[in-house]
């Protein structure tokens, strides 16, 4: 009887989904596609309860150690400034973690890899694809190529698919990815500047809306982070030059010479879920499953919530319960995807981009309300927090 898991994928889903199984004596094969894990500029937001989750893998003091702790996030608006500011210090009492820690998700990958690298239950093979999936009522077949083209096939007891957002493993389920790609590309550029000196009551994560051109600053440790929507009519030359990247920074905050920019990244943004996460030996997780805008930083953490439950699960499977037990994964998880994750990045979307007036002071004065008032403070840093959706669906079975 087959006891291992094969995980497709090592992005922080699958490295995480393999420290969970291998810390409960199972057995795990990634298969990764790159040479390397990548060290691009990605998500960076963790979220309280995904730092309460990463805890038993002794990675959060060297996140902390090479991040930086944000105790608060801001709405502004462009020109009037600051319409709410979220204390996340509320959640004391809630979490181990009251605060955002801004951290490049390649660190966690990197140190979950140096993890898995001292167990021997791991075993991790850089540039090989998966081709195909099978499975029997048994196990699981996968089908893969390494980097010379020579063809492998892998048995497993389970897959895991956390092969990202054009994920092998959910084509192979035949789920359809149902939703919608977002009719602009998001330019992230990362610059040297310090933004306080523009905006000396700025939080180190600021939403600042405009009906005309929002975006998103993001301090990280010696760099800011800004996102900006662009004309997805552009052509990819145009939208990574440094004449745009010049031009819009130059609008987020005059400087007499031009910004040191260390970083020009461009993506197209979808908001999309698969309409099945389990086909019987298979489930899917993180972006495979499900994408969305980073507007909240709700894409990683919800990825890595979905890690923990579906490692999770798989023990309770391999240690004894059935394998329909993977039915309630799909159940929470999808639920969350659907439910918050979707409803939360677009909603924080519409309250950037809204030009009607009318509708602009109607968000303003909700979150004006909101900060307002502790008890309602307090729930929305729940809901937007994650904590809310991990609490939410606890009782489903
Ligand atoms: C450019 C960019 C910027 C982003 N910025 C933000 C942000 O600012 N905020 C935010 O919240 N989120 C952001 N995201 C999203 C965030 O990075 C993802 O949510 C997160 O990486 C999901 O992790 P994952 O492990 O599910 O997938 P991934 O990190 O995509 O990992 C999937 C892995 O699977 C591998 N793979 C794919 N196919 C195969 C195959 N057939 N066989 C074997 N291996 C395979 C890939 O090489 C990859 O290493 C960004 C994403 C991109 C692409």
């Amino acid at each position: 009887m087959l006891q291992n898991v094969v995980i497709v994928g090592a992005g922080p889903v699958g490295l995480l989904s393999a420290c969970l199984l291998v810390d409960e004596g199972i057995s795990v094969t990634i298969i990764e596609a790159a040479a390397d894990l990548p060290r691009d500029l990605r998500a960076s937001t963790f979220h309280p309860p995904t730092l309460d989750m990463l805890e038993r893998f002794g990675v959060v003091d060297s996140m902390i150690a090479q991040g930086l702790i944000c105790p608060t996030w801001q709405f502004r608006d462009r020109t009037e400034g600051v319409v709410a500011t979220f204390e996340l210090g509320l959640l004391k009492g809630e979490t181990n973690h009251p605060y955002r820690l801004q951290c490049e998700q390649w660190r966690l990958g990197e140190m979950l890899l140096e993890r898995l690298k001292t167990k021997n239950l791991a075993t991790i093979h850089f540039g090989m694809k998966a081709i195909a999936i099978r499975q029997s009522a048994s196990g699981v077949e996968i089908d893969a190529e390494d980097a010379d083209g020579k063809a492998h096939m892998l048995t497993a007891a389970f897959c895991i698919g956390a092969d990202g957002i054009g994920s092998v493993v959910r084509k192979h389920m035949n789920v359809e990815f149902e939703g919608m790609t977002i009719p602009e590309i998001y330019l992230t550029l990362s610059t040297t500047y310090d933004f306080t000196k523009a905006m000396p009551d700025i939080s180190n994560i600021s939403y600042i809306s405009d009906p005309n051109e929002w975006f998103v600053l993001i301090r990280t440790v010696g760099l800011w982070r800004a996102l900006f929507p662009v004309d997805a009519t552009l052509t990819d030359a145009q939208v990574t030059s440094p004449e745009l990247a010049e031009k819009l920074l130059q609008g987020a905050a005059h400087l007499s010479h031009p910004y040191d920019v260390k970083h020009r990244t461009a993506y197209r943004v979808h908001e999309r879920v698969a309409t099945k996460y389990v086909e019987n030996r298979v489930a899917i997780a993180g972006d495979a499953a499900h994408v969305n805008n980073p507007l909240g930083g709700m894409g990683l953490n919800g990825g890595i919530h979905d890690a923990y439950n579906l490692a999770s699960t798989l023990v309770e499977i391999l240690k004894g319960a059935p394998v329909e037990r993977l039915g309630r994964y799909e159940r929470q998880r999808r639920k969350v995807a659907q439910d918050v994750v979707q409803q939360t990045s677009m909603r924080n979307r519409a309250i950037l981009n809204t030009r009607d007036p009318a509708s602009r002071a109607a968000y303003y004065d909700e979150l004006r309300r909101t900060v307002d008032d502790p008890v309602a403070h307090k729930a929305y840093l729940m809901r937007t927090s994650m904590m809310s959706s991990l609490k939410d669906v606890a009782s489903i079975s």
